[in-house]
This record gives C-alpha cells, structure tokens and sequence, in this order.
C-alpha cells in the first residue's frame, strides 16, 4: 500500500517552507483528500514547472530539458535529438505549495480542537483531549530540535501529560522529553489512513500516554495475547478481535461501541444480529476462565440498546501495535 497523502503532507513539512509537492507525487487513490485539501488551502496551485529532468541514458549532456509545447501537450525537449523528447501531461506540470500553518490548524478541526495556539515559531498547541492529555504539533524538524522546546509548551501546561506530534526524533531526545511528562511521536506513525474523511487528523488509539507499564489491560494482536493486571492469555481469534475494538474505541476516548458497529466490523452483512451477543458472551467466559470470574466482573458493560463498552478508566489500556 502506498503511503496517505496526508503522510506525504507531513514529510514534506519536516523541511519547512517552501513545502512543494509536484503533480506526480500523490497517488491517484487518493484523489479524494488532494481536492480536498487544495479546497481547505491546505495545499495551493504553485507555478507550472519549466524544466523537466534530464535524458535518461542519452549523451545530449543537458542537465535539465527545457518543457515545450506542442499544440496543446507538453513534452520536454533533448537539445540534441527530439526523438528523445518525452511527451507530459498538464498533471505532471503541476506545483503546489503546503501551507503547514493551514495544516495544522484542519488537523486540529478534524478532531474537534482548536483553534491552535502557536506557542514559539512552528510549535502549535492543537488543544486538550477529553483525557486530559495536551495535543501539540511541531512538524518542521528544525522546530523541534530547539532547546526552548519544552519552556515553551510547559508555559501553557505546567502539568500532566503533552503529546508531541512531529519528526520521528532520535531516541536520547525522545527519552529526555518522555522523562518531562511529553510524548513524542512520528507524525507518519498516527496519521489517519488512505481513504479517511475527513484526510487530516491523527488516530487517537495509537496516540501515546506515557503510561507505559501502568496499564491495566494490554494487548498484542500478532500473538493474540491479552494482559490484565499482570496476567496474560491467549485468545482465539475471533474473541479477541473483538477485544481489540473495544480498546481501540477506549483509547479513541469513546469506548461505548454499539451493536451495529461491531456486527458491519466482525461480521459478513447475512449473519443474524444475534451474533454479536454470542461472541460477547464467548470473550466474557474465556477472560472469566483466563482471569477469574472477580477479576472480569462487570469490565465489559453492555448497556441495553445501546452497545458494549470497556469500564477501565481512560488510559489504562494499550494495544501493541
Ligand atoms: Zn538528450
């Protein structure tokens, strides 16, 4: 699978500005979020480009073609042999310029902050998720390097947990600012996938809490293995699928699933409604089996007509991806 659009938005600021993307990076895919985001100024038209790379294999010795027109159709031009001339398109001659202020500020509104607050140049405060956790953005690396880093974001939130968002940061920096309560994390990593609307955003599920080892329910789907409170086991596939959902939607901050949502993500559409209910009833018996029946009193709610949901406080749940 290629990488989102959005995942190139974010590379492509670690540089600063200008951002450029050209007309053959995205893929056609994603269409979609490209309309979308030169619809929200995320992205806007740049100049149309002149010069087009060199022959391939050719010994004309230029370093650049020059683009020349014929009739309506581009091509660029070998100065030696236009029998080595290679026909473009309109698409290929496009430039667009990221404004990566703009980008942050329709991140922050995917989610339902903001407006953002920059903090110091190129350092955003998106705003406070219902856990509690701060969300700030410094997608130029440059930004992100500077020593004032962490004055700067504890001058707003003097305490509890701040997620960073960014470039992917050596491990000895990560580790120092983990140690000051700010949780670094690639922007590349959390970014919403291809084909979600709208394009900009990050997944909360995989946004990091600095709790590591605190958790009280941990799981790790390559092996199917569930932790709680210690404890581990191994699950059938299927029980623990659904396991899965229900964590990832508590780490969203939105844990209660409803029945429809976890029949259309488990289930082909021909099978009956009842069996989410049986596969609930399945998850309940094999973790009262794993864990004791106390221990798993009540931590999966079905709350009637509505939908299941993991009781745990905000926080105490991790999946390994
Ligand atoms: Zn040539």
């Amino acid at each position: 699978m290629h990488d989102s659009l959005t995942k190139l938005l974010w590379q492509l600021s670690e540089a600063g500005e200008p951002a450029v993307l050209f007309g053959r990076q995205h893929a056609a895919e994603d269409d979609a979020a490209f309309q979308r985001m030169l619809a929200l100024g995320v992205l806007v038209h740049g100049d149309r480009l002149t010069g087009w790379k060199a022959c391939h294999d050719c010994d004309c010795g230029a370093d650049e073609r020059d683009v020349r027109w014929r009739r309506d159709v581009p091509f660029a031009a070998c100065p030696a042999d236009n029998r080595r001339d290679e026909v473009l398109t309109r698409d290929d001659l496009a430039t667009f310029t990221l404004s990566i202020a703009t980008m942050v500020s329709e991140t922050a509104a995917a989610l339902g902050l903001g407006p953002p607050e920059e903090l110091a140049p190129g350092l955003w405060r998106l705003g406070r998720l219902t856990d509690g956790r701060v969300l700030t953005a410094a997608p130029i690396r440059a930004g992100i390097l500077l020593p004032g880093l962490v004055a700067a974001l504890r001058a707003v939130d003097a305490e509890g947990p701040i997620v960073l968002i960014g470039p992917r940061l050596p491990e000895v920096r990560r580790a120092e600012l983990a140690r000051q309560g700010i949780h670094a994390v690639p922007a590349e990593e959390v970014v919403v996938p291809v084909g979600h609307h709208p394009p900009l955003g990050f997944d909360l599920a995989r946004l990091p809490d600095g709790n590591a080892g605190r958790h009280r329910l941990v799981l790790t789907p390559a092996t199917s293995t569930v932790r709680f409170d210690g404890r581990e086991a191994v699950l059938r596939p299927r029980p623990f699928q659904l396991l899965r959902i229900l964590a990832r939607q508590h780490r969203r901050g939105v844990p209660l699933v409803s029945r429809h949502d976890l029949h259309q993500e488990l289930f082909s559409p021909g099978t009956a409604d009842t069996a989410v209910r049986g596969l609930v009833s399945e998850l309940q018996g094999l973790l009262k089996k794993a864990f004791g029946a106390d221990a798993v009193e009540g931590l999966i709610e079905n709350r009637t007509g509505h939908g299941y949901l993991l009781t745990l406080l905000p926080l105490t749940v991790w999946i390994n991806e």
